[in-house]
């Protein structure tokens, strides 16, 4: 079969690999579409031995049963199912619970990361990986695994503080960005403020429904502060989907005291809390500061719900899988609005 492979890091080939077979409790998915992640980026980019090679990206998959392994129920070839990225190692207290985003034993294992992905005509997952999706379009629904998930999971840790009256400021409005923008405005009453260096994205924003848009660069904090109120008030949660020394910092100088920062975005920087004596303090006093990981199962049968219901849609862009590294390319220039979505 076809497969697009991290085969060094940073590098990314097409290339045919021997068609997988699914195991006991496995499932061979025929993959229909696979969400381009700002973070497959970072695992291309980051530093040998970090990430297993070669190894097939694509942690942001729907597709079609091909075949079931010794031991399924519950699952037939035809069946069309969204995939549950992650694998924790199913024993510890947090798996347990069914944070297995949260797994003691497992930090980051999952589909994509430390196996083989989606980026391929078929890919091998547990069967306990899959969701139903019912008829959805599959493009649509493979981005609600992570970009929907992960925003989804964000906004649940922040739920207490999202009461109406407040202020949320999404910082990133890409792949995750307009998919959080639009849970948070069907699923809370609070007013969003969308921020973005890019007008296109500002634009998706107002379009999805943002109260208000405001363009990063230097200014930015002053425009946000206008919309938030001078402090000690300020947005009572900030969402930074970039998580860059420049979003990091406007996150840090518009949250409310009490506010709770969410860090999504993996782009790099430092957020300094501590306070130190004689000088004025980093964050408000009492500010929460969260470094969500991906979501639960739970959570995502919520998000395909929502989906379902009309209230969450992904903006997707397709490329053939042949086109996955150039899909990338415009990803890294900032060029993909909503989701880039590879359909093998
Ligand atoms: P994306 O490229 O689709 O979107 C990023 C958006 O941020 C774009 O609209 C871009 O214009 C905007 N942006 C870039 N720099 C900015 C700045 N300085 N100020 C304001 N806006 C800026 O990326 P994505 O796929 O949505 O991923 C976003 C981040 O979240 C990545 O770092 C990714 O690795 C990370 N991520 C984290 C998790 C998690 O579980 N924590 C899960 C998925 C993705
Ligand atoms: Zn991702
Ligand atoms: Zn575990």
């Amino acid at each position: 079969m076809r497969a697009v492979r991290m085969t060094a890091p940073g590098v990314l080939e097409h290339t045919e690999v021997p068609t997988p077979q699914a195991g006991p409790g496995e499932v061979l998915l025929r993959v229909g579409a696979v969400g381009a992640c700002h973070s497959d980026l970072h695992i291309l980019d980051a530093p040998a031995g970090v990430f297993p090679v070669p190894m097939t990206l694509g942690h942001e998959i729907a597709g079609t049963v091909d075949t079931v392994g010794a031991g399924v129920d519950g699952w037939s070839p035809g069946d069309r199912a969204a995939v549950y990225g992650i694998i924790g190692c199913g024993r510890c207290r947090a798996c347990l619970r069914g944070e297995e985003n949260r797994c003691r034993v497992i930090p980051v294992g999952g589909i994509g990361l430390s196996r083989d992905g989606g980026l391929a005509e078929y890919v091998v997952v547990p069967a306990s990986r899959l969701l139903p999706v019912g008829d959805m379009d599959l493009t649509r629904a493979a981005p609600l695994t992570d970009a929907g998930l992960t925003p989804y999971h964000a906004v649940e840790l922040a739920r207490p503080r999202l009461r109406p009256g407040t202020s949320c400021v999404v910082i990133g409005i890409g792949g995750l960005g307009h998919m959080g923008l639009q849970i948070l405005l069907a699923t809370t009453a609070v007013r969003v403020i969308a921020v973005d260096t890019n007008t296109a994205a500002l634009e998706l924003a107002g379009r999805l429904g943002a109260h208000h848009t405001v363009q990063a660069g230097p200014d930015a904090v002053e425009k946000i502060r206008e919309l938030v109120g001078p402090a000690p008030d300020g947005a009572d949660v900030v969402l930074d989907f970039v998580g860059a020394q420049p979003t990091l910092d406007t996150a840090r100088q518009v949250v409310a005291t009490g506010g709770q920062i969410l860090l999504v975005g993996l782009a790099g920087g430092t957020l300094p809390v501590r306070p130190v004596a004689d000088e004025p303090p980093p964050v408000p006093l009492e500010t929460g500061v969260v470094v969500p990981f991906w979501g639960t199962r739970a959570e995502l049968h919520e998000v395909i719900a929502l989906a379902r219901d009309g209230r969450l849609h992904a903006d997707v862009h397709t490329f053939p899988l042949a086109e996955a590294p150039q899909a990338y390319e415009a990803l890294r220039r900032g060029e993909v609005r909503g989701r880039a979505v590879i359909v093998p």
